[in-house]
């Protein structure tokens, strides 16, 4: 029996895509690894959104190495955005990788692990990729916003929206297996271009409501300058959409938030957060932010600070600026050196622990 082991790097996005690969894996016969020591398929699905989520996969796929001299059978794939990073020769930085798979291609790998055809080593019969269902539900791909930090839009292409009748049959389909909780996801679910709040309303009849624990729907992640009253009052209405909004507001600084092309001021953001929690006072609202990013003063970094005393969020994933190619961001002057970058963001994390405490 084959064996294949999957390492996966960084969001929920990457842990959609990972399932991906896993059902084509599994239709193709292998079965799980414990270990990648175990394995003779490796697959590290990547993120390059920040250069430390970068360097952890790097330095995993180069000790892959090691393991195909112990066993010279094992392929190795590197998937995910890395693949398709700007300005990487990756086949010569990795040269024990056998094959690379862009991000959400579970296709192209069922193509790189298709059996030899007949007459070139026994028979081999095809064996049908499995399409199973997952508890994310993969509503859009890519991004359009071009944030000037991020490298999402490079590395996933344009924004692409599923057709509505897609996503609901998966959500079907799901719901007859007996899924629970699903999760809708997209860089950014509230340019859904069919309408989340239309999707969200014809999901509601699909829901069964009479099982002890009725399946929750959640999405993520919103934009905040696409948050708008009609999804806010849709989630109010609907009993099976969870209570909870991933509103990464990344600055509480004006002309910070400008230079980063988020397309929403603070007065803007603070509205929605008000809007939300005037329909649904214990909402759970939790949010992104980064520190550190070019030309940022100490009085910039205080606003920041300030706004998340202020909003009390449920919970605070905190970044220090890294610069990524391509971006507009890295090309801007006045790069913060690491140390400032690190003491606000130490500074950042101390202030939020208070505050939830
Ligand atoms: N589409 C989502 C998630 C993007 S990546 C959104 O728009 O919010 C997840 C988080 O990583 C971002 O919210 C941001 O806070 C952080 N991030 C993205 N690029 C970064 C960079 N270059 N340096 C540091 N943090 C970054
Ligand atoms: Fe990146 Fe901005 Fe798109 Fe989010 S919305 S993926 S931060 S460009």
């Amino acid at each position: 029996m084959r064996r294949y082991y999957i390492k996966t790097y960084g969001c929920q996005m990457n842990v959609a895509d990972s399932e991906k690969l896993q059902n084509v894996v599994r239709g193709m016969g292998y079965e799980e690894a414990a270990e990648a020591e175990q394995a003779d398929l490796i697959l590290i699905n990547t993120c390059v959104v920040r250069q430390n989520a970068e360097d952890r996969a790097a330095w995993y796929i180069t000790s892959a190495k090691g393991l195909k001299k112990e066993n010279p059978n094992l392929k190795i794939g590197v998937c995910g955005c890395i693949v398709t990073e700007p300005g990487r020769d990756l086949k010569k930085q990795f040269p024990h990788v056998d094959f690379f798979i862009p991000p959400n291609s579970p296709g192209k790998l069922a193509e790189f692990l298709k059996p030899s055809p007949p007459g070139r080593g026994g028979t081999v019969e095809r064996q049908r990729v499995r399409a199973e269902g997952s508890t994310f539900v993969n509503i859009a791909h890519g991004c359009d916003n071009y944030c000037s930090y991020c490298v999402v839009p490079y590395v996933r292409g344009r924004e692409t929206s599923r057709p509505m009748d897609e996503v609901l049959a998966e959500i079907k389909g799901l719901m007859e297996k007996g899924a629970g909780d699903i999760t809708l996801l997209g860089q950014n679910v509230n340019s859904y271009k069919y309408g989340l709040a239309n999707l969200l309303k014809a999901i509601g009849p699909l829901v069964p409501g009479t099982r002890d624990q009725v399946p929750v729907i959640r999405f993520m992640t919103s934009h905040p300058k696409d948050m708008t009253d009609e999804i806010i009052e849709t989630v109010a209405e609907l009993p099976c959409v969870a209570k909870e909004f991933h509103l990464p507001l990344q600055s509480g600084d004006n002309e910070i938030l400008k230079k980063m092309n988020r397309g929403y001021t603070v007065e803007y953001f603070k509205d929605r957060i008000e809007k939300i929690r005037s329909l649904m006072p214990d909402a759970r609202i939790t949010t992104d932010l980064m520190v550190g990013f070019p030309g940022e003063t100490a009085e910039q970094f205080e606003n920041s600070l300030d706004l998340v005393k202020t909003i009390a969020f449920k919970a605070v994933n905190m970044f220090a600026y890294s610069p990524r190619p391509q971006t507009a961001a890295a090309k801007m002057p006045d790069q913060l050196p690491d140390e400032v970058k690190q003491a606000r963001l130490q500074k950042l994390i101390g202030a939020v622990r208070k505050m939830l405490i």
